[in-house]
């Protein structure tokens, strides 16, 4: 792959961004909703799909309207509303422990604080509290705050190995930073979006569509399976 931070490798990138926008267009940034509700959403996202995540979200949010009630809740009925997205316990004791520690610092549940924050102090700010890691800190910062960090799921980090924008063995913790480091403020959200766009419909983990793939110009991958030197990424 290309040295990061090269010539070659930011001509590399904005190829990639290019073909990704031509395929996809130019995602933008949704309404910014309220921000406590969400990062509930992302914490229930964790270790499951988008449709248990939903199905969960509306189980707790109908039964419990409001964040003060789910805080005030028993962690059991939580716990019962959110079993569709899996690991119930868990992900109840995180929220009801997020919920607690928020308004014990605020003297009210809001995430409004962050808004003033950088992205360095946001991300290390949420990240103080249990089960909340990188991706779930980037996520909120990204989707709600319109923070220009780069969340990495399992789509953005393989598609970033294969085409070669960072280093094969890069861990996903490292990953946000490399490409933090190097896209554009302005087009974090959209390349974001377009990469897992790609990685469900074309980039897949077991078999790529590599031949109908439009960066298969461009991806390290796909040059290495031409040369017969493929390996499993
Ligand atoms: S060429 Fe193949 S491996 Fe490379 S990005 Fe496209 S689908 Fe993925």
């Amino acid at each position: 792959m290309e040295k990061i931070g090269s010539k070659s490798f930011y001509e590399k990138l904005g190829k990639v961004e290019k073909a990704l926008f031509e395929e996809y267009g130019y995602p933008e940034p949704p309404n910014r909703p309220e921000p406590v509700k969400s990062l509930i959403r992302t914490i229930l996202s964790q270790n499951t799909n988008d449709r248990n995540r939903d199905i969960a979200a509306e189980r707790l949010f109908e039964k419990f309207p409001t964040t003060e009630e789910i805080l005030e809740a028993d962690l059991k009925d939580v716990e019962e509303a959110v079993r569709p997205a899996g690991l119930g316990k868990t992900k109840a004791g995180r929220i009801q422990n997020f919920l607690r520690l928020v308004k014990e610092e605020k003297g009210e549940i809001t995430l409004d604080h962050v808004v003033e924050m950088d992205k360095e102090e946001a991300k290390s700010y949420l990240q103080k509290f249990d089960g909340i890691g990188p991706k779930t800190a980037a996520v909120t910062l990204l989707f709600v705050f319109g923070k220009p960090v780069m969340p990495v799921d399992t789509h953005v980090h393989r598609l970033s190995k294969r085409i070669g924008l960072i280093p094969e063995k890069t861990s996903r913790k490292k990953a946000h930073d490399i490409l933090e480091e190097v896209v554009d403020d302005e087009k974090m959200y959209r390349f974001h979006i377009n990469l897992i766009k790609h990685g469900r419909s074309v980039c897949k983990a077991r078999k790529p569509l590599c031949e109908k793939c439009v960066l298969k110009g461009l991806c390290d991958y796909y040059k290495k399976r031409k040369e017969g030197l493929s390996r499993s990424f």
